[in-house]
């Protein structure tokens, strides 16, 4: 198989795509991030882009937004080896600075395989840039986060980047509140989707045009 959209795992998927040379920051990273976690969870977390220990270690959330994910996962029962996480760029931009609009045209076709090999339950979509790109919306992580919202058969929660959580008290309070709204989404779903076959969900397609640039929140 040479064509990464034939892949079936995600262990395909790196494979086909490891070299990738689609976009400028294939010249810069030391390593693609595809992902890490269960190839079967029922929540996958999207964030923008690997940071600086990301792109070294090849593992997506390695630092303090990482360390602070994993005890918010804690605080719904979950480990970080029972979900996955991904961000919209398998690449790092140089010295971190925003997803430009080609980069992320030329990279999400991985998230939505991803999406489409692991079928989420919810896909919570982390900080403002993972939220407009997989949500196409014009409102913000401050308008959204906490909702459950169902776009193109597929159910998304929105919530602050950890990261930026780490930074504004008020905010980490928010994070760590609409985290117990997700364990009750996630409750929610499972009884939804209880006595039903794994539904096989649309991913949502590739629209006209490019993704604006945004802020973090
Ligand atoms: S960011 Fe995505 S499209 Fe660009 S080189 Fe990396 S994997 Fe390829």
């Amino acid at each position: 198989m040479e064509d990464w959209r034939e892949a079936r795992t995600l262990e395909e998927l790196y494979e086909l795509i490891k070299g990738c040379r689609s976009c400028p920051l294939a010249e810069t990273r030391t390593n693609l991030v595809l992902g890490s976690g269960d190839d079967n969870a029922e929540i996958m977390f999207v964030g923008e882009a690997p940071g600086y220990h990301e792109d070294r270690q090849g593992l997506p959330f390695v630092g303090p937004a990482g360390q602070f994910l994993d005890q918010l996962l804690r605080s719904i029962g979950l480990k970080r080896s029972q979900v996955y996480i991904a961000n919209t760029l398998k690449c790092r931009p140089p010295e971190n600075r925003d997803p430009l609009p080609e980069e992320l045209a030329a990279c999400t076709p991985y998230l939505f395989k991803q999406i489409e090999i692991i079928r989420p339950r919810i896909i919570c979509t982390l900080g403002n840039h993972a939220t407009k790109t997989l949500l196409r919306t014009s409102a913000g992580i401050s308008q959204l986060h906490g909702k459950l919202i169902r776009k193109g058969g597929l159910a998304y929660v929105p919530l602050f980047h950890p990261a930026a959580a780490l930074h504004k008290p008020p905010l980490k309070a928010v994070l760590i509140e609409d985290f117990q709204r997700l364990g009750e989404h996630l409750e929610a779903e499972r009884v939804r989707w209880r006595n039903e076959e794994r539904p096989v969900e649309e991913v949502p397609a590739e629209e006209e045009g490019q993704p604006e640039q945004m802020g973090l929140f």
